[in-house]
């Protein structure tokens, strides 16, 4: 993934600039997630075609504010090459939804408690508050920039698969795809109370799998995330219906992996056989295995599935 999207369309409109914005609303959803409603005057400029659109959004110093943060196109370089106590914290969310008409746009924050600015920010965030985002301009010009859903040209069998922090994409895909695919969305949330309820085409099935259940405490990222994406990767190639995912007793014991690096693979091209496309994003050791599995195991095309690692256990986003 690039660092950021700094490209220059028609009349030297970059793809992604900064956007000012403010706290508009705070809503909790379900037992692990608030939605921030942010508002903000250009916000009418910001680009809202949907998918897993990212972004990112740049956390303010508890006491300079954004005082040190680098205006314009280019702040990466100079932005990194700040000493750390002077670098704002930037961390990378999905745009679940944007009213350019209302200057409005929603990001939904997975709560993590205090561990990273982002979340601590999330919990923290009230009305009025002000935040830095890094958005897609609509003027650009080219459409699709800073997503990676891209099943290519008629691939009617689709799997679109992650965790929480993936789950804002995922409702955004299952919500824009068309009737008349055969598409399967898992989302793995911490609690029962995180499924929500989503507006989708038929064809379109869409599994929440809580890791919290009565009688079933400590399920870790990817219990039931990973047999589930193999049954109904399975399933879907074999044009079989899927059964249900399995139970956390039933899986073998997995190794605590910590990854080193960020885990990012999306076909460049599409592939020959193009019937079949996945989506897969969370914890980078749980998409790891999940890409060992399709690619090893069942012999998936990688030109035929995107692999995203949304963030790595024990370490914070960027360093
Ligand atoms: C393209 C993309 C889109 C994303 N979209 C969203 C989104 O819409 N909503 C969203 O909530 N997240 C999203 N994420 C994930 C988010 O960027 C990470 O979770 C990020 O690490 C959160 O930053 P932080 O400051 O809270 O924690 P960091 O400072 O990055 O990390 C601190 C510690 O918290 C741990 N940690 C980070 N995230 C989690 C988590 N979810 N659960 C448990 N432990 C965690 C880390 O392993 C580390 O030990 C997205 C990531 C990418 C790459």
């Amino acid at each position: 993934m690039a660092g950021h999207d700094a490209h220059l369309g028609v009349d030297d409109v970059p793809a992604y600039r900064i956007f000012r914005v403010w706290v508009e609303r705070v809503v909790p959803l379900g037992a692990s997630f608030v939605r921030v409603t942010f508002g903000g005057d250009d916000l009418c400029c910001f680009a809202g075609d949907g998918f897993d659109r990212r972004i990112k959004l740049v956390f303010p110093d508890r006491d300079a504010g954004y005082s040190f943060f680098p205006d314009g196109e280019d702040w990466w370089e100079p932005w990194r090459a700040l000493p750390p106590e002077r670098r704002n914290p930037v961390r990378t969310y999905t745009v679940r939804a944007v009213r350019p008409g209302r200057r409005e746009l929603d990001v939904d924050f997975a709560l993590h408690g205090d561990g990273g600015p982002a979340s601590r920010w999330a919990r923290e965030a009230a009305p009025g508050r002000p935040l830095l985002v890094i958005g897609p301009d609509s003027r650009y010009g080219e459409p699709g920039v800073g997503t990676e859903w891209a099943p290519p040209p008629g691939a009617a069998r689709l799997l679109a698969a992650g965790d929480e922090t993936a789950a804002p994409a995922l409702s955004a895909i299952a919500e824009a795809l068309p009737a008349g695919v055969d598409a399967r969305i898992l989302i793995e949330v911490p609690d029962p109370a995180d499924a929500l309820p989503l507006d989708v085409a038929p064809g379109v099935r869409v599994t929440w799998l809580p890791r919290h259940r009565p009688g079933r405490p400590g399920a870790r990222h990817g219990d039931l995330l990973i047999p589930a994406v193999q049954e109904a990767a399975r399933a879907l190639r074999a044009g079989t219906p899927a059964t249900g995912p399995a139970e956390v007793a039933d899986l073998p014991p997995r190794p605590g992996v910590v990854e080193d690096e960020p885990l990012w693979e999306v076909p460049e091209e599409a592939a020959a056989d193009a019937g079949f496309y996945a989506w897969l994003a969370g914890e980078a050791g749980v998409v790891k295995i999940l890409r060992r599995h399709l690619v090893g195991d069942l012999g998936v095309d990688r030109k035929s599935v995107a692999f995203m690692g949304y963030w790595r256990l024990g370490r914070p986003e960027i360093d």
